[in-house]
């Protein structure tokens, strides 16, 4: 459904009773449920074939209505002030008073919570008025949506409503910050890089490789094509289709000929999805700088390279993505 104001409306009813509704963030398309409502939560989970124990991340209209589910220090307070609405998740103590289903955090003490700023999101939160759980909506494991056409492919009939917003603006996941030990840890690279976040608040840790429960739901395979990854590709070998970055004739798509970090986060997953129903042995890609964004870009595409399903398919394909013009 087109997410007209009608739309929006009739969104915020179907979530007020219960039903799922996905919708346009500026990260990527989430998968939404009344949080305070467990049946409407469990079937988040059935939907994406979700392992319990995956908390899933508040959606909340402003600043104020994200610190009735987590509760605010020093910390997070600037860092609402600075970055919401956007993509940024805070995990907080949960506060308890809120009425948040179990299975949202996985019946932890802490929430993850975050103020997006997509006009749609923003709007169908307003009219909600409660928080609304939204993870990916994605079936477990598997790429990111970007367009409203990924979520009612993969989904399908799992979804009540489906708010086409167009494609989203960012195009990866929201950062993850954990604000409840001594020092604030990023729990997961996105929209908000670690250069932003540190100037807002001083040092940020990186979760030590050993505490792998730290971040649940942060597998090492993950967002995976089916289609098997090669990194740091300086060009695609027999068999293989190429994801370019910067300059590359070779390219089946290229994520930014002009090299912009940003226009190739929007493009990643979309790219992929693409690339990956080509039936190409191997999709290699190009080097992505690891600075800002692309730290981010980076690590989604590790964990691609380590969920990819099977070997691929033997076919041999020229260009793929058009260049929009
Ligand atoms: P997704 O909704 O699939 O984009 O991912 C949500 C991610 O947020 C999870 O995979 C966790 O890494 C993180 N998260 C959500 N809730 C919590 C929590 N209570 N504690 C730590 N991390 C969380
Ligand atoms: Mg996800």
């Amino acid at each position: 459904m087109r997410a007209t104001a009608a739309g929006i409306r009739q969104a915020a009813d179907y979530l007020r009773r219960g039903r799922l509704v996905a919708f346009p963030t500026e990260t990527v398309y989430g998968l939404g449920a009344d949080a305070t409502n467990a049946d409407a939560v469990g079937r988040v989970f059935q939907a994406k074939n979700r392992p319990a124990g995956h908390p899933l991340i508040i959606h909340a209209a402003d600043a104020a209505a994200a610190f009735t589910v987590g509760a605010e220090d020093p910390a997070a307070a600037r860092l609402g002030e600075r970055f919401w609405p956007g993509p940024l998740t805070l995990v907080l103590p949960l506060r308890p008073e809120a009425g948040i289903a179990d299975a949202v955090t996985g019946g932890r003490s802490t929430v993850a919570v975050r103020v997006p700023r997509h006009p749609v999101a923003a709007a169908l939160l307003r009219e909600v008025g409660r928080p609304v759980a939204a993870p990916s909506a994605n079936p477990h494991g598997r790429l990111s949506p970007t367009e409203a056409h990924h979520v009612r492919d993969e989904l399908g009939a799992a979804v009540d409503l489906v708010l086409d917003g167009g494609p989203t603006e960012i195009g990866l996941e929201s950062t993850v910050l954990e604000l409840v030990g001594a020092r604030p840890v990023l729990l997961r690279a996105g929209g908000i890089t670690v250069e932003e976040l540190e100037a807002a608040i001083g040092p940020v840790d990186e979760p030590a490789a050993h505490e792998p429960a730290r971040a649940p739901g942060m597998l090492r395979k993950h967002y995976a094509p089916r289609t098997p990854l090669r990194l740091d590709a300086d060009g695609p070998l027999p068999n293989e289709v190429y994801l370019g970055f910067g300059e590359a004739p070779s390219a089946a798509c290229n994520l930014s000929p002009e090299g912009d970090l940003e226009e190739a986060a929007r493009n990643l997953f979309a790219m992929l999805r693409l690339l990956d129903a080509k039936g190409a042995r191997r999709i290699a890609v190009a080097p992505i700088p690891d600075r800002h964004l692309g730290k981010a870009i980076n690590d989604r595409l590790r964990r691609a390279e380590r969920g990819a399903a099977s070997p691929g398919g033997t076919g041999v394909v020229q260009t793929v993505c058009e260049r929009p013009s």
